[in-house]
Formats: C-alpha cells, sequence, structure tokens
C-alpha cells in the first residue's frame, strides 16, 4: 500500500506546530472511533489512516524523514510497535483501543530491522565535473559475530516471554480523552520485546549487535548537487535476530568556496584586468574548474563585461555536455601614477578630444605627495 501524504490526511499545513497537529488528530480520531461507528469498515479505515498519519507526524524524526524523502518506509519500527511489514499502524491501533478495535495478541518476532543512516559528505566542483568513487568510513551497529547476532551467549535463540505469552503487550484499563477504554501497554517483563535473553552474550550484551566503523565504496556520478542523496540500500546498521539491515543516506555538500559559483551546470568566476588590457584587448590563461584555459578580452572591454567560455561549466546528472564558464571582468583602475605616466594620461585625453582633468584633487593632493 503506498503511503499517503501525512499531512494531507490529518488536513494540516506543511509547518503546522505539534499542537495544531495533535489537535487535528483528536478531532478525527474522534470522528472515525470505531466505538461511534460500529461496524463501518470505512470509517475504520479511515480510522487506521489517521492514527498512521499521527505515527508519522507526533515522531519529529519520523516528520523529517517524511519531508526529505516524502516516505517514511523503510524506516525500522520502533521495537514497541511492533516488527517488519507495516504493523506498526495496527499495533499502535491496539496500544489505544485494545480489544475494542484491532485484532489482539499478535505474536511479536523477536527480529528487529537494522537503523537507516546519514552520512554527510563533502566535495568539491571538480568531483562534480568527473565524478567519485571514494571510500567512506560508517559508524554503524554491526552484527555481532560471537552470538551470530542473536544477543544469546553462544548462539541459540532468546527465550519467550512468560509475563506476555510472546505478544509483548499486556492490558490495562486506562482513562484517555476518548473516555475509559481497555489499551494494551508494553509488558513491562521484557520491555514490550515478546522476549527475554536469559544468558546474554557478553560481547554484546545481548544486543546482538556491536558499534563498528565499516569501510563503504560510494560511487557518485557526475553533475550532482548540494542536496544530491546517494541512497545505499543495506548499508545502514545491521539488523538482529533476522531484522534486514538499514539503508544508507549519502548527503552531498559541493563546496564552492574557490572562485567558483554555481548556478546549475553554469559556473560564474571574475577576473582582473588593466585598463590597458580592457582599451587595447588581450588573451589570458587562468585556472578553470579542471584545466587551465585561454580567455580572449576583447578590446573595448567594458567593467562587468563579461566572456563566456562553452562547455568548461559542470555536466548534467550522470554527465553529458558541460555548461559554461561564465568569465566576468574586472577593470582595475590605478590608484597611483607617476608624473610621466600623469602626463601621458593627459596627452591620451587631449587626442581624444577630452577635457583634460585638472587633477587638481589627486595630482596635487595626493599623487605626487606621496612619492618616495
Ligand atoms: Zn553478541
Ligand atoms: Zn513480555
Amino acid at each position: 500500500m503506498a503511503q499517503r501524504d501525512p499531512y494531507e490526511v490529518l488536513g494540516v499545513s506543511r509547518s503546522a506546530s505539534a499542537d495544531e497537529i495533535k489537535s487535528a488528530y483528536r478531532r478525527l480520531a474522534r470522528k472515525y472511533h470505531p466505538d461511534v461507528n460500529q461496524g463501518d469498515p470505512a470509517s475504520e479505515e479511515k480510522f487506521k489512516e489517521v492514527s498512521g498519519a499521527y505515527e508519522v507526524l507526533s515522531d519529529s524524526e519520523k516528520r523529517a524523514r517524511f519531508d526529505q524523502f516524502g516516505t517514511t518506509e523503510g524506516i525500522p519500527q520502533d521495537p514497541f510497535f511492533g516488527g517488519a511489514g507495516g504493523g506498526g499502524i495496527g499495533d499502535l491501533f491496539d496500544m489505544f483501543f485494545g480489544a475494542s478495535g484491532g485484532q489482539q495478541g499478535r505474536r511479536r518476532t523477536p527480529a528487529q530491522d537494522g537503523d537507516d543512516l546519514r552520512l554527510d559528505l563533502q566535495i568539491s566542483l571538480l568531483d562534480v565535473i568527473n565524478g567519485l568513487s571514494k571510500e567512506v568510513e560508517v559508524n554503524r551497529a554491526s552484527e555481532c559475530g560471537d552470538c551470530n547476532g542473536s544477543g544469546v551467549e553462544g548462539g541459540g535463540q532468546p527465550t519467550q516471554c512468560g509475563g506476555c505469552n510472546g505478544s509483548g503487550v499486556v492490558s490495562v484499563v486506562r482513562n484517555t480523552f476518548l473516555g475509559q477504554v481497555r489499551t494494551q501497554t508494553a509488558c513491562p517483563k521484557c520491555n514490550g520485546h515478546g522476549f527475554t535473553i536469559t544468558n546474554p552474550c557478553r560481547k554484546c550484551s545481548g544486543q546482538g549487535v556491536r558499534p563498528s566503523t565499516d569501510k563503504v565504496l560510494i560511487n557518485i556520478p557526475q553533475g550532482v548537487e548540494t542536496g544530491s542523496t546517494i541512497h545505499m540500500p543495506g548499508h545502514g546498521s545491521d539488523g538482529v535476530r533476522g531484522g534486514r539491515p538499514g539503508d544508507l543516506y549519502v548527503v552531498l555538500h559541493v563546496l564552492e568556496d574557490g572562485p567558483f559559483v554555481r548556478r546549475g551546470q553554469h559556473v560564474l568566476t571574475g577576473i582582473d584586468i588593466t585598463v590597458s588590457q580592457a582599451i587595447l584587448g588581450d588573451e589570458m590563461v587562468i585556472d578553470g574548474i579542471d584545466k587551465e584555459l585561454n580567455v580572449e578580452i576583447p578590446s573595448g572591454a567594458q567593467p562587468g563585461q563579461k566572456v563566456t567560455l562553452k562547455g568548461e561549466g559542470l555536466p548534467p546528472l550522470h554527465g553529458g555536455r558541460r555548461g559554461d564558464l561564465v568569465v566576468e571582468l574586472n577593470v582595475t583602475i590605478p590608484k597611483k601614477v607617476s608624473e610621466a605616466e600623469a602626463r601621458l594620461i593627459r596627452e591620451f585625453a587631449e587626442l581624444r578630444g577630452e577635457k583634460v582633468p585638472d587633477g587638481k584633487s589627486s595630482l596635487f593632493g595626493g599623487l605626487f605627495g606621496k612619492k618616495k
């Protein structure tokens, strides 16, 4: 079943506060509650959907995951809410309403899926051009070799809990906002696991996994951007007792702290040129992103004028025709000139039929005053 947008289900905005989400949930839960809609399967479905949406949006981690990936599927369930395969909603339903609503006493499997992990990786613009295969170190929980992931010393299987007969939950009567209802709560004897380990593995303290740092080879395609995410299924933490391993999400950050500014596939940069280069034109060699490049400065170049170097920008995702490198010309005016240079500038103005500047503020106040 495809996951419906939980914001849509609860009728709240993406920026809704925790209180807004809670009150929307309460309103809809009352409306669709099975006690109010005896035997109406549509209402029961609706109620489950509302509960499922609330389960995502009331959990800041799951909410953030949904906001980022548009789904929470593949996220390991909270062990309290039970095992794999979308059991979470039914179990939440059970927890709130006990026998009055859902099915009861589902046998819990001791399997627990591994956590999804996120790794942030910085790469350069050169890596965007070439792509990159890089081995990274990932801190994850990996299966304990001593107990083969069972958590039981010397291997073997955990014992089913006698307090809850393996279901992980026990029934209690509780006062809730819906009145007095029989609810289920985590079995205190086994903390909701449904099983106990009497002789826990000494190496992993019965966890079945141990912290480890593992090397993972990441293949980054050409043309990625900041925020591009590489999904590596099964490279998250290992599951325990037959649970599935989580996934690794590598979130990329492209560094732009050099002279280059990225605009999609195009890249902007700037170079300083002299007044005489601007007037007469010139050819210069500059450092591009991946190689040296020739820049033709046209004669009569104006400050801020741009020269486009076709195909010297960045490739699209997974490679292809590169965008452009756009070079902005920054014409630098000399801050000081010698007497001889000033004479030539005046002559230059005269030749062009311009009014020859008297130069009072600069020539007599500044230029020659500081002459050494
Ligand atoms: Zn172990
Ligand atoms: Zn128990």
